[in-house]
């Protein structure tokens, strides 16, 4: 009796011995799972599940963590080969570091804040490693070089830039605007908008453009940018056209806000319109009421739309298709901006 008592006791020992060591082993098996995905997962994963599984699965004791996204870097990088470019209605931060292959990407995980960061992507191109980086709220980023690592922060464009300019081109992309002697309005109006931004940056003014490129972008985005960055003044650039098949009307009109009560609108549509016909004589016409035109409408920020000159008249076509034309039109555009902060009309607070 007393054997076969042993007996079982032995057995029951030893079936738990073999249950514990089998759910040991699994146990085991799918924690390491758990903590290394395979490298094709990782890989497949976007930058921004890469951020949040780096931060949940590695130890770390580094404090700028909390708000700084750590990005390694190899020991031969420059600093100044890093380079960045904001696009603000994306509100995607683009940083290229050359010399990072894509094994180093894939070796060495980034990890840092998520707070505020809405996407991101790493990966390999051309120049190196591309690091794209998409904020909630437009932000520009600050970059630290440490040891072997980079850190980003991000700042609000007004703790960065005093006097902010927000220049649309208007239409583009899928709206060519107006078109005479095959030319697109929306490629004229980024012509000037270009020169535009060029000689307000000269004067240390922070520009952000609704496009640099020929692509679509909403009324809405347009002036969502400037409005949210409670920005000195929202610039739109367009050329005009005479609506009833006639060709009688040349010069340039301006369009403000007249439910701007502080007078900032019109006063700033007036120093444009001032400037850039007195920059190329060309014919002054109204400064207009642009109420009936979404982005006027819409601006909580002084506005002031400028339609340089008309494609339906062919002496004035002419002319905005000369390249000197077209910066005279800026250099008026920008003289009125400027005149503007001097007389306290903008950036007044
Ligand atoms: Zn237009």
């Amino acid at each position: 009796m007393k054997y076969v008592l042993f007996k079982r006791k032995y057995s029951y020992h030893a079936i738990a011995a073999i249950v514990f060591t089998v759910a040991m082993l699994a146990w085991m098996f799918f924690f390491r799972e758990s903590l290394a995905v395979s490298r094709a997962r990782y890989k497949q994963m976007t930058g921004l599940e890469r951020l949040e599984y780096n931060n949940a699965n590695i130890e770390e004791t580094d404090e700028k963590l909390a708000d700084h996204i750590r990005v390694p870097l190899p020991g031969n990088y420059r600093e100044a080969d890093v380079s960045t470019y904001v696009e603000p209605v994306s509100r995607i931060i683009t940083i290229y570091i050359p010399k990072v292959t894509e094994n180093f990407i894939y070796d060495n995980p980034i990890m840092g804040c998520e707070t505020g960061i809405t996407g991101l992507e790493a990966g390999p191109s051309d120049l190196g490693m591309r690091l794209q980086i998409r904020t909630e709220v437009l932000q520009e980023p600050v970059l630290t070089f440490e040891d072997r690592y980079m850190y980003i922060s991000f700042k609000d464009p007004k703790e960065v830039y005093d006097k902010i300019v927000v220049v649309d081109a208007g239409h583009g992309g899928d709206d060519p605007g107006m078109s005479a002697q095959d030319t697109r309005e929306a490629d004229l109006n980024l012509t000037i908008a270009k020169y535009l931004q060029d000689l307000l940056e000269d004067k240390g003014i922070k520009v952000y453009m609704t496009r640099t490129e020929d692509v679509s972008t909403s009324l809405e985005q347009r002036v969502d940018l400037a409005n949210s960055l409670e920005a000195d003044a929202f610039i739109s650039v367009h050329c005009n056209a005479q609506k009833d098949d006639e060709d009688t009307l040349m010069g340039t009109q301006v369009f403000y806000n007249a439910e701007d009560t502080s007078g900032a609108s019109l006063r700033l549509a007036e120093l444009c319109m001032d400037s850039v016909t007195s920059a190329f004589e060309s014919n002054r016409l109204l400064c207009s009421k642009g109420n009936d035109i979404y982005i006027i409408r819409e601006s909580k920020i002084p506005v002031a739309l400028v339609e340089v000159g008309f494609m339906t008249n062919e002496a004035e076509m002419a002319k905005l298709l000369s390249p000197e034309y077209q910066r005279n039109a800026a250099l008026g555009i920008a003289d009125g901006v400027l005149k503007a902060y001097d007389r306290g009309i903008i950036h007044n607070d």
